[in-house]
């Protein structure tokens, strides 16, 4: 009897991953065409500036809008996509996308902010991607101010220096870099001072222990008092509850993105908070 039971159990999670594998798989085979085709699709986020809740800037973050599956979000598809070679094109339909929003929003004679999007390692690893962001920005009329670029740890570690070449070529092209998910990795601030990063983004883990732990209250506020003696901006991450804003308010944190203000919202919602200006605090 133990046998059949344990027999029926391995089904039912045969079954389970028989259905991820399958869902995986058809998405990955799925992924190019949807590039072409039109199926990502940008919501944006707003970063708001703690001294007086101006929206200073907006974060896009993709997503696939599946005709079977619905709303897909990155963490089931952008490793996919790193992993099959698909990132160059995933990132520069982002990058694309990114730049014809600001110029429709511009030509409706809207005051826009800085765009910022995500960039996958492997875009960093590639040296003709300040190129690619040139071109783009001379085709829409899009000026390198108008967008942003965040990047990760993980890009740092490159030991050939290869990313950090085209950071700052970003740079010299008046690029703003952001390092985001600070924290999370194994660099420090003062290797990251080498690289010509204007901002960093503290990891939503710390936002969130600073629920429970007066430890988490100390390093953040550490970590922004470091941050701006070398010179950079402090973004807070995941900021979901009041308590937290008016810590990081205090601790001289810059500005905070997270639910409690915005979640990440389509175009149309995003172009709404974008006049309006200010995201106080509800
Ligand atoms: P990220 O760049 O660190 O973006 C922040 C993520 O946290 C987003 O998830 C956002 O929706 C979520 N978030 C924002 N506020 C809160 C909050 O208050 N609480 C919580 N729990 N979460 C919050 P999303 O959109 O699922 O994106 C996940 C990750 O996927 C991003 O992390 C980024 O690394 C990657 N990603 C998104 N769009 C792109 C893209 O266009 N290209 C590349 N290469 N990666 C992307
Ligand atoms: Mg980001
Ligand atoms: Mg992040
Ligand atoms: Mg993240």
């Amino acid at each position: 009897a133990s046998k059949k039971s344990g027999r029926n159990r391995f089904t039912y999670y045969d079954r389970v991953n028989n259905a991820d594998n399958e869902r995986r798989y058809r998405l990955l085979r799925q992924l190019p065409q949807a590039i072409a085709d039109e199926q990502l699709v940008l919501h944006f986020q707003p970063k708001v500036r703690l001294e007086d809740c101006a929206i200073v800037g907006m974060e896009a973050l993709v997503r696939w809008q599946h005709p079977e599956y619905g709303l897909i979000y990155p963490g089931d598809f952008i490793a996919m996509a790193e992993e099959h070679g698909h990132i160059q094109a995933l990132g520069d339909w982002v990058m694309q996308a990114c730049c014809r929003q600001i110029a429709a929003w511009r030509m409706q004679g809207m005051d826009v902010v800085p765009l910022a999007f995500n960039v996958s390692p492997l875009q960093l690893k590639d040296c003709a991607f300040p190129t690619r962001i040139a071109t783009c920005l001379q085709h829409y009329g899009v000026r390198a101010s108008d967008i942003e670029v965040e990047v990760t740890e993980s890009c740092l570690v490159e030991p050939d220096g290869l990313s950090a070449r085209v950071l700052y070529q970003l740079q010299n092209m008046g690029v703003h870099i952001a390092l985001d998910d600070f924290g999370t990795g194994f660099s420090s601030l003062s290797q990251i001072r080498a690289l010509p990063i204007g901002t960093i983004k503290l990891d939503k883990s710390f936002v969130n222990a600073l629920r429970s732990s007066h430890e988490a209250g100390v390093l953040v506020t550490s970590i922004i008092t470091l941050a701006h003696n070398l010179k950079m901006q402090v973004v807070a991450e995941g900021v979901e509850l009041m308590d937290q804003l008016v810590y990081l308010k205090t601790a001289g944190c810059d500005v905070v993105q997270g639910y409690f203000l915005s979640r990440p919202v389509p175009a149309q919602q995003a172009e709404v908070l974008l006049r309006q200006g200010v995201l106080e605090p509800a």
